[in-house]
């Protein structure tokens, strides 16, 4: 890291509010990039797309049909959610139950769409994330599908993370033109971001949202541009 941005971002680390959202869709590389800014700003993380994850995980262990919209929002006000909100010690807890591990399988990812988009529940999700903005005083990078357009639109700083198709799917391992599992294993990533699009637009910038297309650029260059994007923003207001 140059050292005018190491500079930069200590001046940064003092109490004032700082709300990073981070948008994008899945293989962007918005969750790694997101805990590395947190770590580098000093403020808390919240991961949103493990809150939808383990309202899906809760939901299907209580037998629900992820269809049953009634179903889905009142499980969504009662389930007893404990996330981490540090980028060096993650974990997700539902009524105690560690399911770190759980909501990453694919049965999860299958599902949590159709939980997603289910807007009863996100309102209480919603609700959920502004109330842990809060309690961390405003110092926090949030990540997710609708942080910078409808969670938190008055962040300081807001970002769309991007990448080519192309380029997410290599994150994700996945080689084109290969076998068959591997052209269904796309199908997932690209299919999910198509369901979720339905409710969230995250493809394209909304009115003040900075896009980071990070295609070119290999993690640490894509951190990098992203404090300098926070160090830019901060520096103009
Ligand atoms: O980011 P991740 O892929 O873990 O998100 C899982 C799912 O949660 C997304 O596919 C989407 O359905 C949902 N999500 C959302 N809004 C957010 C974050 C995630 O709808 N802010």
């Amino acid at each position: 890291m140059a050292k005018e941005l190491f500079d930069a971002l200590a001046s940064l680390r003092v109490g004032r509010p700082l709300v990073v959202a981070i948008d994008g869709p899945s293989g962007s590389g918005k969750s790694s990039v997101s805990k590395e800014v947190a770590r580098r700003l000093h403020v808390a993380y919240l991961d949103s797309g493990a809150m939808y994850r383990a309202l899906t995980w809760f939901a299907l262990e209580q037998g629900i049909d992820v269809k049953d919209a009634v179903a889905v929002e009142q499980a969504a006000r009662d389930f007893p959610l404990d996330i981490s909100t540090s980028a060096d010690d993650e974990f997700v807890r539902v009524a105690g139950t560690d399911v770190t591990e759980a909501i990453r399988e694919p049965v999860i990812s299958a599902a949590v769409s159709a939980v997603a988009t289910t807007l009863g529940a996100r309102t209480e999700l919603i609700r959920r994330m502004r109330a842990t903005i809060e309690e961390h005083h405003r110092r926090i990078v949030v990540e997710g599908r609708d942080i910078t357009t409808v969670v938190a639109p008055g962040a300081e700083v807001r970002m769309l993370l991007t990448a080519s198709e192309e380029a997410r799917l290599r994150r994700r391992g996945i080689q084109l033109g290969g076998t068959q599992s591997a052209e269904q294993l796309a199908l997932q990533v690209t299919g999910r971001d198509a369901k979720d699009s339905a409710v969230v637009n995250f493809t394209q910038a909304a009115d003040g949202v900075v896009t980071l297309d990070s295609s070119e650029l290999d993690f640490a260059e894509t951190v990098d541009a992203a404090l300098e994007i926070v160090v830019r923003i901060l520096n103009r207001d």
